[in-house]
């Protein structure tokens, strides 16, 4: 069945451009009323200006759409809750939050600034709690929410020269994992994209010949899916150039050590069997795991 978003509101962070620019439009060209939130500063985050999202805005309303801009900076609360209010005013509800509003500044732990590791971290992760905090009550009161993370194969697999980046990334997976579960009898449904795209972030990271084949237009689908009504919770998708795959966090079957065998030397000649990943599986939510490690305890003392 074809995906709309009539009568929905949206808001997507950091929309001015990019990966955000592309969701937007494709949101608003399925029916949903889209507030294009964009603080318009370069990509290291610093300056800004509202040019970047009144020009989507535009761009929505001249192929027939709904749309407002907000020029809020993610990492201020007040402005974020400001930005909330004002879609509620304008639209009447908040449906669908894209967390996607990103900065870069790059450089190894030994070089970076603890200032430019505290701001990576301030926009990625605080940008997306801010956001997501604002719009919590609505959503659970209408018994109703999309939320999309935006994170990054550098934070699910670990990049050089991005330890602020990375750890945001990854932190915004456990945002999810949490708000998946809380949201659950509300219906609000929390998953993660963790896109592939030729944007102003990559154009110098990666080379001219892929940046052709990976456009961000080749990301949105993933996105629209993951806010959709009939999305998952709590998935991980990673899109780029037309090519999707699932992530998951998985753990390996549980190995117990009695009191008298147990020793860092034991765990080193028994790595290769705990990190047996022929046994790895992802868990419900953490009591999952822990119920699991504990059982497997119990049962090897009675042994
Ligand atoms: P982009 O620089 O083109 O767009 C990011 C937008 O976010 C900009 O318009 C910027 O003004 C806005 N923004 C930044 N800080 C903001 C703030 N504090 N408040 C409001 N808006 C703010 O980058 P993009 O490639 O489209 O990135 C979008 C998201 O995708 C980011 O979260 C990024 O980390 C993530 N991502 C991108 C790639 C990729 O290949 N492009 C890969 C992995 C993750």
């Amino acid at each position: 069945m074809t995906i709309r978003f009539d009568g929905r509101v949206a808001i997507v962070t950091g929309a001015g451009n990019g990966l955000g620019r592309v969701h937007a439009l494709g949101l608003a060209a399925r029916g949903a009323k889209v507030v294009i939130n964009d603080f318009g500063g370069a990509r290291d985050g610093k300056g800004g200006s509202s040019e970047a999202a009144l020009k989507v805005v535009e761009e929505i309303r001249a192929a027939g759409g709904t749309a407002i801009a907000n020029g809020a900076n993610v990492t201020d609360f007040e402005q974020v809750k400001a930005m909330v209010e004002q879609a509620k005013a304008e639209f009447g509800r908040v449906d669908v939050l894209i967390n996607n509003a990103g900065i870069l500044r790059d450089k190894t732990l030994s070089k970076v600034e603890m200032a430019d590791f505290q701001a990576v971290v301030d926009v990625h992760l605080m940008g997306a709690v801010y956001c997501t905090k604002a719009v919590w009550e609505i959503m659970r009161e209408q018994n109703y929410g999309r939320i999309l993370m935006t994170s990054s194969a550098s934070g699910l697999f670990g990049n050089f020269g991005q330890s602020n980046y990375a750890a945001a990334k990854m932190a915004v997976v456990g945002f999810m994992n949490a708000l998946s579960i809380e949201g659950k009898k509300n219906d609000i449904r929390v998953n993660t994209i963790a896109p592939i795209a030729a944007t102003r972030m990559t154009n110098d990271v990666l080379p001219e010949a892929m940046l052709e084949r990976i456009r961000p237009e080749q990301v949105t689908p993933a996105a629209l899916f993951l806010v959709s009504e009939n999305a998952p919770t709590k998935t991980i998708l990673s899109a780029g150039g037309g090519v999707f795959t699932a992530t998951q966090l998985v753990d390996t079957a549980p190995v117990y050590f009695s009191d008298k065998e147990l020793s860092p030397e034991a765990l080193e000649a028994n790595f290769a069997k705990i990190a047996n990943w022929n046994t790895a599986r992802p868990y419900a939510d953490s009591n999952a795991q822990v119920q699991a490690l504990i059982e497997k305890a119990i049962k090897s003392m009675q042994a």
